[in-house]
């Protein structure tokens, strides 16, 4: 669920479904072939169970990218809105400041409207906060995906549930 150029920072109701569809249908055959490994991290995009988290990146805390010319973004998809340069001494503070017009905010969950009493918030962190802007104009609102990520957790869950169920009962081969 990553942006692109081709793609609307909004989802129509008939998009959502298409997406809703196109998971299910991938984690059908994931279910079908469940590996030993911990399957749950990868399942949806910008989405971890590692440990609860308030954002859904290090975008505008501890995220640096590059660009060829020595500029640095707060962003991979903000190349073209760098916030220092390389050889600024200040760039770890110039990357964390909001100070930049244009750049990145990094919002965390417990301030993103909707959020906040919203159960997976602890693993979802929002979504892309990039997106958000791009569809609603402010940095603190929740992800247009809001609701296909809360249609397709639980599903998530169970599949690494299962996961977990048939490599306790049965020894990993090597
Ligand atoms: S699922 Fe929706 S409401 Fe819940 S934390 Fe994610 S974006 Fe916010």
């Amino acid at each position: 669920m990553r942006s692109h150029d081709a793609a609307s920072a909004t989802v129509t109701p008939a998009e959502d479904a298409a997406l809703i569809a196109g998971v299910r249908a991938a984690l059908c055959v994931i279910r079908r072939r469940l590996p030993p490994y911990r399957l749950i991290d990868g399942l949806l995009d910008r989405s971890t169970f590692h440990a609860a988290h308030e954002h859904a990146c290090g975008a505008g805390r501890n995220y640096l990218v590059f660009t060829p010319d020595g500029q640095v973004a707060r962003c991979h998809a903000q190349l073209h809105t760098p916030v220092a340069g390389v050889d600024d001494p200040r760039l770890l503070t110039a990357v964390r400041s909001a100070a930049t017009p244009g750049a990145l905010q990094p919002v965390a969950v417990s301030q993103r409207a909707g959020c906040q009493s919203c159960r997976w918030r602890a693993w979802c962190g929002g979504g892309c906060p990039l997106l958000a802007h791009q569809a609603t104009g402010a940095w603190d609102q929740r992800s247009p995906y809001c609701s296909i990520y809360q249609t397709l957790y639980p599903e998530v869950l169970r599949t690494e549930g299962w996961r977990i169920l048939k490599y306790a009962t049965a020894p990993v081969m090597a």
